[in-house]
């Protein structure tokens, strides 16, 4: 069967439809709205934008996501097609007017003569033909369960509880210092995987009081069914008492201050390194329902992250997602069933339009694999190869939480330094060599 069918028919499995069908490949979307209805969406249209109407930045030379937009309008991208033609003005942002942008979206797949779409839930994983599974963030139950059953009960998660992201290079390093509690760890690697920030009580008494007054966001109505006591937001955690934290994630115990050995912190905030090239550093228990701009005020308060930037901001939210850096190989096969490839959200990727692009990728892999021409995934310099990478390799498994696109991901630039003040000529160098690889990367194709 040279067929490729794909389930859910959102961002991602939109892209991947129109991808695969323009290199001739015969297509079949399975959508089980409107019959099967999630507590988000609200029309039966394809790529329903959910939530925000904002695909984020569009500057393709600063903008980590801006450049994954550069690289799916350079491979004919749908979505990014029918985003700009319903554009809303919005400053450097890229916001869409939702309704006619999915309305297009559904009927530029309809108009293809090998595109078919089907509606109704998909149970199970096939073992046969071509599959694509693009059921994001809000994957029906029967079939989580059957993923589950597949992959293990705990490869797969139903909420995130997102750690704020800090860029490495832009920690106070002369406050914070390199250990792991009690000097864990059997390689000296390890024992430095983490980052302390020390605190004195009143620093401690302070930031207490910020995260009890800070701006809150609320789970939507039937978002919280399922969710576990496990990963309690922070702010939650101060709630229960000022000394819970000190005794929880904030704890000072098994730790010694290298700048100041003889001061013993009242409290101490711990950042572990989150990707293998050691750009990024995650805050260790730190989810949090903090709306945006209360996280950073909040979050800068902490000694050694006062000019902290972050790769992204904290959250929980319902969310389906496999621990992808075990399950999935660069060609985002599942490699138990390598016949299953998942794209979208339900990867470990966060938003519209790093959704959208794990889509297009599944979707010519999966076309060229069809035809007989099997395609390498993305380069690794590029954004798109930068995500895939991640995901399926660079992130640490054991603590794998959604990631969105952005510059801590890229491996770093030859001759170009770090730090603030070389960070503009940085980006740009980095999307420069990201728009000649990926240029490469689809001149290959043709
Ligand atoms: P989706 O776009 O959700 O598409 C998945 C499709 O699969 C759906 O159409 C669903 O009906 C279908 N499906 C599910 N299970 C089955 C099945 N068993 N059989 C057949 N079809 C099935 N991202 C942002 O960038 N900005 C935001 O503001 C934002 N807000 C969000 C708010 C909420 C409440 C949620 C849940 C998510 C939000 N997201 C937001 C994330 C957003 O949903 C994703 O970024 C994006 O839609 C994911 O694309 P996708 O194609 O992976 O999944």
């Amino acid at each position: 069967d040279k067929k490729l069918h794909i389930v859910g028919g959102g961002m991602a499995g939109s892209e991947a439809a129109w991808q695969a069908a323009n290199m001739g490949v015969d297509v079949v979307i399975h959508e089980m709205r409107p019959e099967v209805e999630t507590f988000a969406h609200q029309t039966g249209n394809l790529a329903e934008m959910v939530c925000s109407n904002s695909f984020r930045s569009d500057d393709d030379e600063q903008n980590a996501v801006g450049l994954l937009h550069w690289e799916m309008r350079a491979a004919n991208g749908l979505i990014m097609a029918m985003a700009d033609r319903h554009r809303l003005p919005a400053g450097g942002a890229l916001a869409v007017d939702r309704d006619p942008f999915s309305e297009s979206v559904t009927k530029a797949l309809l108009d293809l003569p090998n595109v078919t779409v089907e509606h109704g839930e998909i149970t199970d994983l096939p073992d046969e033909g071509h599959w694509i599974i693009a059921t994001g963030p809000l994957t029906s139950s029967a079939l989580g369960a059957a993923i589950q059953a597949e992959t293990g009960a705990e490869r797969l998660a139903f909420f995130d509880a997102i750690a704020p992201i800090v860029y490495a290079d832009t920690i106070d390093m002369d406050v914070a210092w390199l250990q792991s509690r009690y000097d864990k760890g059997e390689t000296e690697e390890e024992q430095k995987a983490y980052l302390n920030c020390p605190m004195t009580k009143p620093q401690y008494e302070a930031f207490i009081d910020a995260l009890l007054a800070a701006d809150k966001t609320e789970f939507h109505e039937g978002e919280t069914a399922g969710y576990f006591d496990g990963c309690l937001p922070i702010e939650v955690m101060a709630e229960r008492g000022r000394e819970t934290l000190r005794h929880g994630p904030m704890k000072p115990v098994g730790l010694t201050n290298a700048h100041k050995p003889e001061e013993k912190a009242y409290a101490v905030v711990q950042l572990r390194r989150d990707n293998a090239l050691g750009t990024l550093y995650n805050i260790v228990g730190f989810q949090t329902k903090m709306k945006y701009g209360a996280q950073t005020d909040v979050f800068r308060m902490i000694p050694g992250l006062e000019n902290a930037s972050f790769a992204r901001l904290g959250g929980i939210h319902r969310n389906t997602f496999l621990n992808s850096p075990t399950l999935l190989d660069d060609q985002m096969r599942l490699k138990s069933k390598p016949n299953i490839r998942f794209a979208g959200q339900v990867t470990g990727v966060e938003g519209y339009v790093e959704s959208a692009a794990m889509g297009l990728l599944a979707g010519r892999l999966a076309a060229a694999e069809i035809l007989g021409k099997p395609l390498d995934t993305a380069p690794q310099d590029s954004a798109m190869g930068a995500l895939i990478h991640h995901i399926t390799g660079g992130a640490e498994a054991k603590t794998f939480q959604p990631m969105n696109v952005n510059f801590g991901l890229f491996r770093p630039l030859e001759g170009l330094r770090g730090g603030r003040k070389g960070r503009k000529d940085r980006y740009k160098g980095y999307t420069d060599r990201a728009k000649a690889v990926f240029q490469e990367w689809l001149d290959g194709q043709s």
